[in-house]
């Protein structure tokens, strides 16, 4: 399937619209419509609960999007956090330079990288130096010819109060993480954890992406889903973080396959060479998904070591350290840090669970949602108008425990088919016969079978099967 066509089903089935849309949009802007909102919230709740709620050594945290700018300086984001950007100059695209030769490396099999190759970090005359030696062209014209490379911050400014002046500045925040680093302290006093533990946050970041692009793959503004996991440093525990790093490669990746569903084969695990992790990182690997463009990074697993509590705690001159109660040991926690995008993962979910089936001459669009991510769980249809109070009375039954869609309108077979093309996992049709033995039809969207279901047993029924 190509983005394109993802982005026409996902437009015409109220999963994502382009962002407003009746102004004549705002580029690369999307709104969830009544599909994608719950597709997303089933997402993030599903996280949280392999995450946070089954396990007792982690808790979760909502900081603000606003912090006092300090904590970027610090964070090294302001200054530090920006795009080696070009344009070319035969048509004037803008470029990501690393993302361009990311881009070669893997259409070639070319595995020579730049010098001192650091990904976005790598010093721009290495990257031109590349670029020129490989005669990389530009993937929008064929050109050759680019402009020098400069440093395009990502952070998006703003400004708090009446004044708009300097001391009014404020940024919207580029991760959720640093607002976790600062309430370290806080949250060891008062939730009583014992290292090594994790806190976990979902919520909104904001980049000034100079390529965004690939419908919601990278958009400016979007949601991640973050964890801090604390552990002992080195010098406490040696090679305990990289082990800690190591099983959280594998919780990750069994989250994706088990919990949403996706298939193993369109994952991969890509561990950051030498060269390339960040120079406070002991361990950096990346989930990536295959997406119809290529390979992308789905989920960033990173050993961040001490280095921002360490730079936290030295600036605002706080203690950020952890006391050990059993051994009487103090020091500051090293901390493996797993972020996944909930708008990049619901994307995911849905190009993973896009099919198609034959009926006949003509081909129908299903998508085979695990129940428990599925948007609506189940269809309630009356087999005709008529039954219409009867199958209102299972509406309401149901719809106390899973969300449910009603739908009257039309031929039973379209609506079934209908509900395969949202992804509900179980459609149920009532007919008066069945009904006057308290009983009812139910679908399953992906064998297409039929049983009979006594209506009593029906909320049981589709717990069992995982809704
Ligand atoms: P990239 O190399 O793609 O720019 P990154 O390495 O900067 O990504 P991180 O800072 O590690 O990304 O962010 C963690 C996760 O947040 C990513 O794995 C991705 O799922 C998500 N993410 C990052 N930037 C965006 C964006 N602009 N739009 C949507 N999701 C994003």
């Amino acid at each position: 399937m190509e983005m394109k066509d993802m982005v026409s089903y996902a437009g015409s089935h109220g999963f994502v619209y382009q962002g407003s849309e009746i102004y004549g949009g705002l580029a690369n802007s999307w709104d969830y419509g009544p599909m994608g909102s719950l597709l997303k919230e089933n997402l993030k709740n599903a996280w949280i609960k392999a995450f946070v709620q089954k396990r007792a050594d982690m808790t979760l945290l909502d900081s603000s999007i606003l912090m006092n700018p300090q904590v970027w300086i610090t964070s090294w984001h302001v200054g530090g956090f920006s795009d080696p950007l070009m344009d070319c100059r035969a048509c004037k695209q803008r470029l990501r330079a690393d993302k361009l030769i990311e881009e070669y490396a893997e259409t070639s099999g070319d595995d020579e990288m730049p010098k001192e190759w650091a990904g976005e970090s790598t010093p721009p005359e290495n990257l031109t130096q590349y670029i020129n030696e490989k005669g990389i062209k530009c993937p929008f014209c064929g050109a050759k010819e680019f402009t020098d490379i400069r440093k395009f911050g990502l952070m998006f400014k703003t400004s708090q109060g009446v004044t708009e002046d300097s001391a009014s500045q404020i940024y919207l925040r580029p991760e959720t993480a640093q607002g976790i680093f600062i309430n370290f302290a806080q949250i060891v006093r008062t939730s009583r954890r014992k290292v090594p533990f994790g806190v976990a946050q979902v919520g909104k970041a904001f980049r000034n992406e100079i390529t965004p692009g690939n419908f919601v793959f990278r958009t400016r503004e979007f949601e991640q889903m973050e964890i801090e996991y604390f552990c002992e440093p080195e010098s406490i525990a040696p090679g305990k973080h990289l082990e800690c790093h190591a099983k959280w490669k594998e919780d990750c990746w069994n989250f994706l396959i088990d919990t949403i569903g996706i298939r193993p084969e369109s994952l991969r695990f890509r561990d950051h060479g030498p060269d390339e992790l960040s120079f406070y990182s002991a361990a950096t690997s990346d989930i990536e998904y295959k997406f119809p463009f290529g390979w992308g990074e789905l989920w960033g697993i990173a050993d961040r070591t001490d280095y921002d509590l360490g730079a936290h705690m030295k600036e605002s001159k706080q203690d950020l350290s952890y006391f050990d109660p059993f051994t009487n040991q103090k020091y500051i926690p090293y901390v493996i840090e797993p972020s996944v995008g909930l708008n990049r993962l619901m994307l995911v979910t849905m190009l993973n669970a896009y099919d198609e089936v034959e009926s006949g001459e003509w081909k129908r669009a299903i998508l085979r949602f695990k129940p428990s991510v599925a948007p609506v769980k189940v269809a309630i249809l009356p087999l005709v108008k008529k039954l219409s109070t009867e199958a209102k009375s299972v509406y309401s039954l149901l719809s106390e425990h899973f969300v449910c869609e009603y739908d009257e309108a039309g031929a039973i077979g379209k609506r079934y088919y209908r509900m395969d093309e949202i992804g509900v996992p179980f459609s149920i049709c009532i007919d008066s016969e069945n009904f006057e033995q308290k009983q009812v039809t139910v679908r399953d969207r992906d064998t297409g079978t039929q049983e009979t279901v006594k209506i009593d047993d029906l909320v049981e029924f589709f717990r069992k099967k995982g809704c």
